[in-house]
């Protein structure tokens, strides 16, 4: 036997010769090699096929099955499922660490599908939203304290709100997109991305990659990032955005840095990032000038300094263990706002061995986050924002009545653009035009295809959030928000109940 095993492939492709119109298409379409044209008809190397469905998609004849492969399986056992099994031979043939993308794909339970919402019967009247106003707007920036009015001494009608209200970004629908770099992610989705959380009225963040030049003109709906490498961060990047964000950490990766390899590093990339062609673009795991709550606060200090005090200063941090004294710390230091970012969020490339075992699910980053600072007397100084496996309207809902004030999410926005969750954007051969850097990929997404779709899928969010708070008897988001009585657990273990303090269902 060689030092590499001969693993069984994952997947099985199998092509009707009968169906097959010999067009040759789907090799071209095939960005992984797996299907090729041997002189008289298509052959594939299901080793190298990933199950991005392109080809079979876009085959004229429908001639193309793609199955997971149960002609050669692993001998059953329990203890070694057949995912570790390839773990170690893959491992054993390698020698490297394994990296992966998307997010977290282990079985664990997702807390969110645990909740069930409350409705309105009889004595407490629902909400009919197609009559009657439901709010979906929120803030998302420093609130005051209190809210301080004058009375008009001659017209005690005419009142006037006195408080000084902090900079605020007003969203149309409590949810962004979470950070995707240039880089990460394609120009072309980047471009679909920001045209449509502007034409939503939502922001984006940047990713760290910086911000390319010709993105300028969606700032006043983007947030910028500052992460440990710095990457394409300087005055007129930082200037005219909606808030401003220095990343800590990344629930797909809690304490790790990013990695962008150098081969998706080309001209455009380079000159966003602020380095040179084809050069690795690591951020280091910790940022070197932040060992302390004070570090971090002085940060925050100059940022607000540098955007003139015009934006929220904000901190993303990974969901972990002691996620709720480290967040009591940050909003302490100044943070404007704080983004949760739990155990399932996505990555464009990060080690399995951290995607997979580091960190904790959103849900209870956010509840133990949410009561700590209410028992501090924080919670109205900060807007929280939480991302990490928002999938659909039913999370973002559950995740505000813990206590976010926003949801984040970046897989969702993926798939209605066309990703199939294949989980090789870490290679840059995504054959559907946006996790690449190669430029007969990237055209394949359709700009205005993709903006569209997404901007249907945030449409459609919005009605269904506008149809459960009608149904629960909320006219607003914010009455919403962390309104924890209106959630019931019904998963198996009822201290998680404890830990979200939700009561069971039937109390
Ligand atoms: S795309 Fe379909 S019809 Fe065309 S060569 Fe491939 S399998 Fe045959
Ligand atoms: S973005 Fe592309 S490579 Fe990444 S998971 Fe989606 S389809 Fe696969």
């Amino acid at each position: 036997m060689s030092l590499k095993h001969i693993i069984p492939s994952k997947f099985k492709v199998s092509i009707n010769q009968d169906s097959c119109k010999k067009c040759k298409r789907c090799v071209t379409h095939c960005s992984y090699g797996c299907l090729s044209w041997n002189g008289s008809e298509i052959v594939s190397d299901d080793d190298k096929c990933v199950a991005c469905q392109r080809c079979a998609l876009y085959c004229p004849g429908s001639a193309i099955t793609i199955e997971e492969n149960k002609t050669l399986v692993y001998p059953p056992h329990g203890g070694y499922p057949a995912r570790i099994r390839r773990i170690i031979q893959s491992q054993s043939g390698t020698g490297g660490v394994m990296l992966s993308s998307t997010g977290n794909d282990l079985e664990y339970r997702t807390i969110f599908d645990d909740i069930l919402l409350d409705a309105c019967q009889v004595t407490n009247p629902s909400i009919d939203p197609l009559r009657e106003p439901v709010e979906t707007k929120v803030f998302l920036g420093r609130k005051p304290e209190k809210l301080e009015f004058q009375v008009d001494p001659v017209n005690p009608e005419k009142v006037e709100l006195k408080s000084e209200f902090p900079p605020n970004f007003e969203m149309e629908i409590p949810v962004m997109v979470g950070h995707m770099s240039l880089g990460s992610i394609s120009f072309n989705a980047c471009k679909a991305i920001y045209r449509a959380v502007t034409e939503l009225g939502i922001v984006a963040g940047s990713g760290e990659g910086g911000l390319h030049k010709e993105f300028y003109e969606y700032k006043k709906n983007l947030i910028p990032e500052v992460a440990s490498g710095r990457f394409g961060v300087n005055l007129e990047y930082l200037l005219d955005t909606v808030a401003v964000e220095i990343k800590i950490g990344q629930g797909a990766k809690p304490g790790h840095g990013g990695h962008l390899p150098g081969e998706k590093v080309n001209k455009l990339i380079s000159t966003t990032r602020m380095i040179p062609k084809g050069s690795d673009a690591l951020s280091p795991y910790p940022h070197h000038d932040i060992y302390s709550i004070e570090d971090l606060a002085q940060l925050i200090a100059a940022l607000k300094e540098t955007t003139r005090y015009r934006v929220p200063i904000g901190v993303k941090i990974a969901a972990v263990h002691n996620v709720a004294p480290i967040a009591s710390g940050i909003v302490r230091a100044g943070a404007d706002f704080l983004t949760l970012d739990g155990f399932r969020g996505s990555t464009g490339a990060a080690p399995r061995i951290i995607r997979d075992h580091a960190g904790i699910p959103i849900e209870v980053a956010i509840a133990s986050v949410d009561e700590r600072l209410r028992e501090e007397g924080l919670r109205e100084k900060v807007t929280i924002i939480a991302g990490g496996s928002i999938r659909y309207s039913a999370d973002l809902i559950k995740a505000i009545a813990l206590g976010a004030d926003i949801g984040m999410c970046s897989m969702p926005v993926l798939v209605a653009m066309g990703c199939r969750m294949c989980q090789q954007c870490h290679r840059g051969l995504c054959s559907w035009g946006i996790a690449t850097q190669k430029d007969h990929l990237v055209k394949r997404l359709d700009v205005d295809v993709a903006t569209r779709r997404f901007i249907n899928l945030f449409h459609a969010w919005k009605e269904e959030l506008k149809e459960i708070l009608g149904a629960m008897g909320i006219d607003s988001v914010e009455s919403l928000r962390g309104n924890r009585d209106r959630l019931r657990y019904i998963g198996p273990n009822p201290r998680i109940a404890d830990i979200l303090d939700i009561k069971h269902v039937g109390e």
